[in-house]
């Protein structure tokens, strides 16, 4: 890449292995959040390009679906390699588009260039099943096949692992792929296609349509009767909307949707711990995280003590631009998002929370918000009923165990739990009443390749990574075949 890697990114759309313009010819800026100037501008496409691009990822996909494994398996290996040598110009796109300091961005990359070499591991161990029926008449032999043509969608708080998430186990699986990262970051997803290009994968495998209007170019995707899954992580709203789509068609459906993760402390926690945990899951990706400890349950005796730790950390951090060297907060990635922050603070303290740092924004340019502790808030506050999706932590004392877990439950959403406690036999007795499909237990991080990740209730559907994250993209198939 040259010296500026925002530059060198290819803005348009990449259809049957060529980048080109939209049909209507027209492009949208990206902005870079920390000083609100234009970055590029990139082709904005509507249906027809959708129809274009769902067209030949169908008319590739027998032909892509019966590639090698190991050849699938080896693409992803090179695209892996490549991603890890141009880490630091994929953090800087990143950085850019998405506001999140470099050291975050950097641990992005890798963290979604893991994906790739495990899927890659993955591709050549997809097997089966061979057994007999009861009465021993008949051999039952269990194969594994691509499920087709896969819509990808992806959020921008994640630019790179979101999508490297999806297009690793559905390369693997041997799926063809049309993908529309999000609008507000689409540069980063845009120089990961040039890399799959340069490690190999074939033209029409994977197709790109970038757009400011989504539903322009989902729809055509979802109705087309070519598609065959659909991968989405987003919003909970979009996925239910996708999910009635689906219906249509009977697509397979992954959805991994939102998150109101509620953060249990219990009095005999060690508070160092807890409050390092803490840091983690509010703060990575300056709250905007579906993962972010979205309710801070601490029990009354320790709750003081937890709050006055907790805001001496976050009142060292250093807020600025991503790019800057020190920054360890940057900017949350629309004016939009620093405005409903806000709001959500002001309502907070207006039902009589205690502000123990932050609580404002900076002066100056960039959509900027200092980080925020929030002492004896509410239950009714909206922040608790809401993602915040910003670096605001609002902490709510309890007393009983089985107070903190009927608090934990009361969302309709079920990503993730984090519950902090010296006591094993009490970790497990809470994690297993938490409705949610991941806990940490002492850790403020849950995000791992090897991992199985998503989330119950109206968190989603399925599960991304780990052992069972390539079945997302196959179909099951059985062959009956009578012994003699
Ligand atoms: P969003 O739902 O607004 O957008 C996600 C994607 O959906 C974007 O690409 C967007 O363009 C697209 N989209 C929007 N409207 C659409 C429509 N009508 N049809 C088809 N596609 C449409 O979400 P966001 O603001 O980009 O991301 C934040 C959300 O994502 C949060 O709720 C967060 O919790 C969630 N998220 C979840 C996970 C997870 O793994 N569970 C990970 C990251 C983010």
């Amino acid at each position: 890449m040259a010296t500026d890697p925002v530059s060198a990114v290819n803005t348009g759309l990449f259809i049957d292995g060529q980048w080109g313009p939209s049909a209507s010819g027209k492009t949208f800026d990206v902005i870079n959040p920390a000083t609100e100037e234009v970055l590029a501008s990139v082709a904005d496409g509507n249906g027809d390009d959708a129809r274009r691009a769902i067209e030949v990822a169908g008319k590739k996909q027998e032909e892509w679906g019966r590639t090698a494994p190991r050849e699938r398996s080896e693409i992803l290996r090179r695209a892996y390699d490549l991603v890890m040598e141009r880490a630091d110009d994929l953090a800087a796109i990143m950085t850019a588009e998405m506001g999140k300091p470099l050291a975050e961005a950097k641990g992005e990359v890798a963290y979604g260039a893991e994906f790739l070499r495990w899927f890659s591991e993955e591709a050549v161990r997809i097997g089966g099943d061979m057994t007999l029926t009861g009465d021993g008449k008949t051999r039952i032999m269990v194969t594994h096949e691509p499920v087709g043509p896969s819509v990808l969608i992806t959020p921008w708080n994640f630019p790179l692992a979101m999508g490297a998430r999806k297009i690793g186990p559905a390369v693997a699986a041997g799926c063809t792929m049309v993908f529309k990262p999000a609008e507000l970051t689409p540069l980063t997803s845009l120089a990961l296609v040039d890399i799959f290009t340069e490690a190999g994968l074939p033209a029409g495998v994977l197709n790109v349509v970038t757009t400011t209007d989504p539903g322009s170019v989902v729809e055509p995707w979802m109705a087309s009767g070519i598609a065959r899954k659909v991968s989405f992580t987003g919003s909970t709203p979009v996925g239910v909307k996708l999910l009635q789509q689906a219906a249509e068609h009977v697509m397979k459906s992954s959805m991994e949707l939102g998150g109101n993760a509620p953060f249990i402390v219990f009095d005999d926690a060690d508070l160092d711990q807890a409050v390092a945990g803490a840091m983690i899951a509010k703060m990575r990706n300056m709250g905007e995280a579906c993962t972010a400890a979205n309710r801070l349950y601490v029990q009354s005796s320790v709750a003081d003590e937890f709050a006055r730790r907790l805001s001496e950390e976050m009142g060292k951090l250093a807020v600025g631009d991503g790019a800057a060297e020190g920054t360890q907060v940057g900017p949350l990635v629309e004016r939009k998002a620093l405005d409903k922050v806000q709001q959500f603070v002001d309502d907070a303290v207006s039902r009589g929370a205690t502000v123990m740092c932050g609580g404002d924004r900076p002066d100056g340019k960039g959509f900027f918000y200092n980080p925020t502790v929030l002492n004896n808030v509410d239950p009714d506050s909206a922040l608790l009923a809401n993602e915040i999706f910003g670096p605001v932590a609002p902490i709510v004392p309890f007393d009983t165990e089985e107070q903190a877990i009927e608090l934990a439950n009361n969302t309709v959403w079920g990503l993730v739990g984090y519950l902090f406690t010296s006591d094993l036999e009490r970790a497990f007795r809470v994690g297993e009443r938490i409705e949610a499909g991941m806990i940490g237990m002492n850790t403020g991080l849950v995000s791992n390749p090897v991992a199985p990740f998503g989330g119950v209730k109206e968190s989603g559907l399925g599960r991304e990574g780990g052992r069972i994250g390539i079945d997302e993209f196959l179909e099951t198939k059985y062959y009956a075949l009578p012994r003699s």
